[in-house]
């Protein structure tokens, strides 16, 4: 499965070592309510060793490993820009905790330039939250929280991603960073290939569900973006198809509704206007979408005269799986 959702690949976004470092500064809800400033920062270093069918993080990376002192100059880099926040998030398009991605060696070092912030995310994957996780978080200023992907807890979707998980992995990762007071944030995926449309919806919100009964602070849900090759081809097949800005809402505003406790759930709105096929009602689409972000509430449909939306329960067709932009990103 590998070599097959390997060889549908473009060629990558070419990157250095050296590559300037992406900073992209948001607010974001946490559970209690409070809305802080958080900053994301997009580290680049060696690729992801699984190969998710539905992935396109492996465009931004190195092809080697990663250099060391690579990533702690780029976020002495970032720093400079953000000066001092309250929460960041360091994305490096793999796992934190994979040796590969992040060499060990560097560890005191970025512990140290994170001196300060009250909360730091890495992503990983269950297979490397293990001892070097926990051991950073004990030496972490602030508090560690991991953000995991569940994708979904559709068994035998889940188990054709290519992800290399079951979900009593997922069930434990979750459980070990509980037992050692780290903080768990969650994807979701809307649009997962191998799920009926009509289905979409509601394994969504199941897993959803599922994520919060293990301990999720945050839960993101990521539509599922086309461009990387495989999803493609499993279009062709019919075992995916482009998700509907309409289905995203409908997502949305259920996860709300499911009420929740101590528990934010958001979707993710990179590139969200791509999901659109009407250019008179997406940009306030998308900005409802993006205040239920920050609120937790679910807002009035945006009414649309010109095709429908928030008038009619016709689902608009989903728009043809497209490129995405160089720079779009989805997430472990
Ligand atoms: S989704 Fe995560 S685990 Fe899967 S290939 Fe992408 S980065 Fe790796
Ligand atoms: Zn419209």
């Amino acid at each position: 499965m590998d070599g097959w959702v390997r060889s549908l690949r473009r060629s990558k976004v070419a990157r250095s070592a050296d590559w300037s470092v992406e900073v992209v500064h948001e607010q974001e809800r946490r559970p209690g309510g409070d809305v802080l400033d958080a900053t994301t920062v997009f580290l680049t270093g060696t690729e992801c060793p699984f190969s998710c069918v539905f992935c396109d993080l492996w465009q931004q990376t190195l092809s080697g490993h990663t250099p060391l002192g690579s990533l702690p100059r780029q976020l002495r880099e970032a720093l400079r820009e953000i000066g001092q926040r309250s929460l960041i998030k360091l994305y490096n398009a793999s796992n934190f905790f994979d040796p590969a991605a992040v060499p060990p060696a560097d560890d005191v070092s970025l512990l140290r330039l994170l001196e300060g912030f009250a909360q730091v995310t890495v992503e990983c994957h269950p297979r490397f939250v293990e001892d070097r996780c926990f051991s950073f978080a004990d030496r972490l200023d602030g508090t560690l929280e991991v953000a995991v992907g569940l994708e979904t807890i559709h068994p035998t979707a889940l188990a054709r991603l290519n992800k290399k998980m079951t979900l009593a992995d997922f069930d434990a990762a979750a459980s070990a960073l509980r037992a050692h007071e780290i903080g768990l944030r969650v994807f979701v995926l809307l649009g997962c290939p191998f799920i009926a449309d009509e289905e979409q919806l509601a394994w969504t919100l199941r897993s959803v569900e599922h994520a919060a009964a293990r301990g999720a602070a945050v839960i993101s849900i990521i539509p599922v973006r086309g461009g990387n090759g495989a999803l493609e081809s499993l279009a062709a097949d019919g075992d995916w198809r482009p998700v509907a800005l309409d289905l995203a809402e409908e997502a949305f505003d259920g996860a709300l509704r499911l009420k929740l406790a101590d528990v934010v759930v958001q979707l993710d709105l990179w590139d969200l206007e791509r999901l659109a096929t009407c250019s008179h009602c997406v940009e306030a689409r998308v900005n409802r979408l993006g205040a239920m972000n920050l609120t937790g509430l679910p807002a009035s449909r945006v009414a649309c005269a010109s095709c429908g939306a928030g008038t009619t329960r016709d689902r608009p067709r989903p728009p043809e799986a497209r490129s995405p932009k160089p720079e779009a990103r989805s997430r472990s």
